[in-house]
Order: structure tokens, then C-alpha cells, then sequence
């Protein structure tokens, strides 16, 4: 089976290049927002909108004329963020045909907007990396990229720039044994529970820099805008939110990694993490967590190593059904920690009890869905 997969590296680019990777940035970004403009004008003369290839086309032959210090990068910086306009606008018209809420593409600010990918001749040696135009970079870690490179984004986040592979490989399917299902449910306590009652905590990196962030952005607010003081602030406040995205990210691939791999079948509720996100106090716990990447982790790494995952409708009662009488409490409250059931007197965690439903879902009461499910494949 084919997978891709994507490989993120901090580098050590000297003065030089970053000043190059700057240029590729400003590249792209420009691209981006020049065929945007051009976009909405066409549109209104035409009625039509125009297309990457078409587009690309058409800067090529304005780079001679107009925009000579184009030549200075790579030809792939516009040409990919071109790619990516057209897949911003394919997002739009879907979304206005499926009814969800889809914004129209927006230009990118400087400062806001700082990647650009590039595709062709790359090659990476055990502690540097060779892009086109721009050369060999070094690279913070020791490089372990298996597969063959498909491209790289390269991005800056602060002051500091990170190269990301997406390559695809080749990876071995493995047979999962009937009875080794694990329900897992996100909670609101802890970061996740399984069926077996144990308890995923997370480290919580927002809610432990939370008040430093506090601190800053308010130390921040009082800068005089434009003074030098108010860059430097605003430098270490990017800082301070890249460190906490770096240590979630981190927590987030060993818990689903560790999962995908020991957990041969993987049952967890399909989440409607965007509702959620929108139910304001939870919003920022949920936001922390990281739920939506996590589920996107859980279902391409269950494809590497072979596991399968199941995502439970949302209307299936996890939370709110005894998970050992099955009789359903219908006002079970977000707050109530505890789950006690007035039938059958059954007292659990209510997590534990959402985590216990969810694998029967699988093999308990519903042993038939089992046997229809493809075992083969990842997420639905
Ligand atoms: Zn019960």
C-alpha cells in the first residue's frame, strides 16, 4: 500500500539564505494575491474566473517585463501558491454547494503569510537539506526521511524557519486479530480515556504558558506601536506561541503513533469539532487539545501501521447510554464527572463509560457491524 507522509525539520539557514528564503516567501506570496486580484477583476469583467496552469502562464510572461526580480527564486514559489489559490477557490465553490460555511479566499498579509513549497530537484543528507536555488541548508536534527520526496514546504514561524517533506512510501498491511477492539473517548478532563480505563493526560502546554501569554500579550498592548520595544515583544510573543504548538504537536503524535501502533482496532466517536469550537468556554480546551489533529493523525497513521480506525455517528449515545444495562440517562449533564446509572447502579468514570460504548459499538451489542467493516483500510 502506498502512503504519504510528511517529515518536519527546523533549519540553520545562515544570513544569506535567509534572506533567500525570505524572497521565495515574498514570492509566494505576492503570486498568491497578485492571481487573486486578477481573479476578482476577470470575474467581473468576464464572469468567469481563471485557472493555476492559465494563470501561471500569464505571470511568466509579465516576469519579463514587470517583475524581472522574480528570477532571484525558485520558478516553483509562484507557481505552487497559484496551485493553492486554485484549491482555496475549489474549497469556495464546494462549500457553496455543499452549504458549508467556506470563506472567500483572502489576500495574504506579510508577516502573517511566510511559506512557500517547492517540488523537483530536492535531496536530503543526514543533517542538511538541498533545495532548488537555494542550496544545502542545515538542518537542527539528524534527517530520518524514508520514501521518495514528493515536495517541501518551507515555513517560517518567528524567527525560525522549518522545512516539511511530504514523500510517499511503500508500507506493509497487517492482519488485525477480531477481539482486540479499544474504544477511546476524547474527554473534556483528561485528554483521552480508552475501554480499559486508562487515562491519556495531557501535558496541558496552554494552560501552563496561558498565564505567561497573558502576561506578554498584555505587556504587549502597551507598546507604543511601531516603537522598536513593540517588535521585540511582538517577536517574543510568536515565540512563546510556536514553542506551545511545538510541545502540543509533540504530545499529539506520540499519543496517536503509540495508539495507531499497540491498538489494533481503533473505535472513537466522529466528533463535530467545528460545532464545538464554536460553544465558547470549551472552545479553548478543545482548541488545546487539538482534537481535530489528532482524529487527522489517528487516521493516517492507523493506514502506516495497519490498524484500522472507526469513527462512531455522532447520533450513537457514548455518553449518555449505560455502558453495562445499556438504559439511557437522557439529561446527563456536560458537568457530571461521574456516571451513575439508576437501573442497574452502575458507577464509572464518564469517560470511561463513553470509551467502554464505543467499543461495543464494535463487538459488543452490535457484533455485525464488525463483519462488514473493511479491516483493511484507516479512517471513513
Ligand atoms: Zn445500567
Amino acid at each position: 500500500m502506498l502512503v504519504q507522509q510528511s517529515y518536519r525539520y527546523e533549519l540553520k539557514p545562515n544570513n544569506k539564505q535567509k534572506t533567500l528564503l525570505a524572497k521565495h516567501a515574498g514570492t509566494a506570496r505576492f503570486a498568491y494575491n497578485w492571481g487573486l486580484a486578477r481573479r476578482i477583476e476577470e470575474y467581473k469583467n468576464t464572469g468567469k474566473s481563471s485557472n493555476a496552469i492559465e494563470q501561471h502562464r500569464q505571470l511568466n510572461v509579465l516576469k519579463k517585463t514587470e517583475f524581472p526580480w522574480m528570477y532571484e527564486v525558485s520558478k516553483c514559489a509562484p507557481q505552487e501558491s497559484l496551485h493553492n489559490l486554485d484549491r482555496a477557490f475549489n474549497n469556495f465553490y464546494h462549500g457553496l454547494k455543499s452549504g458549508k460555511r467556506v470563506g472567500f479566499p483572502k489576500f495574504k498579509k506579510k508577516g502573517k503569510y511566510n511559506s512557500f513549497r517547492l517540488t523537483g530537484s530536492i535531496h536530503i543528507f543526514e543533517s542538511s537539506v538541498k533545495l532548488p536555488r537555494i542550496g544545502i541548508i542545515r538542518t537542527k536534527e539528524r534527517t530520518d526521511v524514508k520514501g521518495s520526496i514528493l515536495s517541501a514546504a518551507v515555513s517560517r514561524k518567528a524567527d525560525r524557519w522549518f522545512v516539511s517533506f511530504s514523500i510517499e512510501r511503500e508500507r506493509k498491511k497487517h492482519k488485525v486479530a477480531e477481539n482486540s477492539a479499544k474504544g477511546i473517548d476524547v474527554g473534556i478532563n483528561c485528554f483521552a480515556v480508552t475501554s480499559d480505563g486508562e487515562r491519556i493526560e495531557s501535558p496541558g502546554p496552554l494552560d501552563n504558558a496561558l498565564k505567561l501569554l497573558k502576561r506578554r500579550s498584555k505587556q504587549h498592548s502597551k507598546k507604543k506601536i511601531g516603537s522598536a520595544n513593540r517588535k521585540k515583544s511582538a517577536l517574543r510573543l510568536a515565540r512563546l506561541h510556536c514553542s506551545i504548538k511545538n510541545r502540543r504537536n509533540d504530545f499529539l503524535h506520540k499519543v496517536s503513533t503509540q495508539l495507531a501502533k499497540t491498538k489494533p482496532v481503533i473505535v472513537i466517536e466522529d466528533l463535530n469539532i467545528r460545532g464545538m469550537m464554536r460553544n465558547g468556554h470549551l472552545s479553548r480546551k478543545i482548541g488545546d487539545a487539538g482534537w481535530s489533529k489528532f482524529m487527522n493523525m489517528l487516521s493516517y497513521k492507523t493506514e502506516w501501521y495497519g490498524s484500522y480506525l472507526l469513527r462512531v455517528p455522532r447520533f450513537y449515545p457514548s455518553s449518555k447510554m449505560c455502558s453495562r444495562c445499556k438504559t439511557i440517562k437522557e439529561n446527563f449533564n456536560l458537568s457530571e464527572r461521574i456516571y451513575r446509572c439508576e437501573k442497574c447502579g452502575l458507577v464509572i468514570d464518564r469517560d470511561e463509560n463513553a470509551a467502554i460504548n464505543l467499543k461495543h459499538y464494535i463487538t459488543g451489542s452490535s457484533p455485525g457491524i464488525y463483519a462488514c467493516g473493511d479491516t483493511s483500510g484507516g479512517g471513513t
